[in-house]
C-alpha cells in the first residue's frame, strides 16, 4: 500500500494540468470492463482524465435492466448514455478473467456467495472450453452477451435508434497487451 500512498501524496503537486477539469466531463465512451487489477483502460487506451467514464463490475457483466429495481450498473449506464451522451460504449473483457473461468468450469462458489449470486443471476453461462487458461472463446462469447444486454436498456435503445451510439466488443489479453474487437460481418474477434 506504502507505494501507492507515496504517489499519491506526490500527484496533487500538478493541480495545473487538472484545472480545467473543474468546468466539467464530457467524455466521448462509456468502457464497461471487469474489475481485474490487471485491465487498466486509461492504459490501455491512452485516455486522459476526462475521457473515459469507466463502469467496472466483477467478470464486466452487465445486469438485466429493471426499473423497478435499479443497480448501479444501470444508474451509471444511464447517465453516460443519457446525460453525458457518450457516442460509444466498448464491453472490454479479457484474458484469464477468474469471473469467467469460475462460470465455465461451473466452480463451487458457495464461500463467496455474493460473487456467486452475481455470476449466476446476472448473466448466462459462457460457451468455450474451461481447459483453456485463457478462457478466450468464453469470454468473447460473454462479451457479446453483455452487448446484447446492453441493447435491452430503453436509453441504448433509443440511441441506437436514431443512430447516435456505436457498440464495441473487445477482448484484452492481459499477457501480451493484445486488443482484439469483434468483427460483425465475419462475426469473429481480429487485432484492432
Ligand atoms: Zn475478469
Amino acid at each position: 500500500m506504502q507505494p501507492l500512498i507515496d504517489n499519491a501524496r506526490t500527484f496533487g503537486q500538478r493541480p495545473e494540468e487538472f484545472a480545467a477539469l473543474a468546468a466539467g466531463q464530457w467524455p466521448q465512451v462509456l468502457f464497461i470492463t471487469c474489475s481485474d487489477s490487471r485491465v487498466v483502460p486509461a492504459l490501455i487506451t491512452g485516455a486522459r482524465p476526462g475521457e473515459l467514464f469507466e463502469l467496472r463490475t466483477a467478470g464486466n457483466i452487465v445486469p438485466p435492466y429493471a426499473s423497478t429495481l435499479p443497480t448501479g450498473e444501470a444508474a451509471t449506464i444511464e447517465y453516460a448514455v443519457q446525460v453525458l451522451g457518450v457516442s460509444d460504449v466498448v464491453v472490454c473483457g479479457h484474458s484469464h478473467c477468474g469471473a469467467v473461468g469460475a462460470l465455465v468450469r461451473g466452480d463451487d462458489l458457495d464461500a463467496v456467495p455474493a460473487v456467486r449470486d452475481w455470476l449466476t443471476g446476472a448473466t448466462p453461462r459462457p460457451a468455450g472450453p474451461a481447459e483453456d487458461p485463457c478462457v478466450a472463446e468464453a469470454v468473447q462469447s460473454h462479451v457479446l452477451a453483455q452487448l446484447l444486454r446492453l441493447r435491452s436498456y430503453p436509453c441504448v435503445e433509443r440511441k441506437l435508434a436514431d443512430g447516435r451510439l456505436n457498440l464495441h466488443a473487445w477482448y484484452y489479453e492481459v499477457h501480451t497487451g493484445a486488443v482484439l474487437a469483434h468483427r460483425p460481418r465475419s462475426d469473429s474477434f481480429t487485432a484492432l
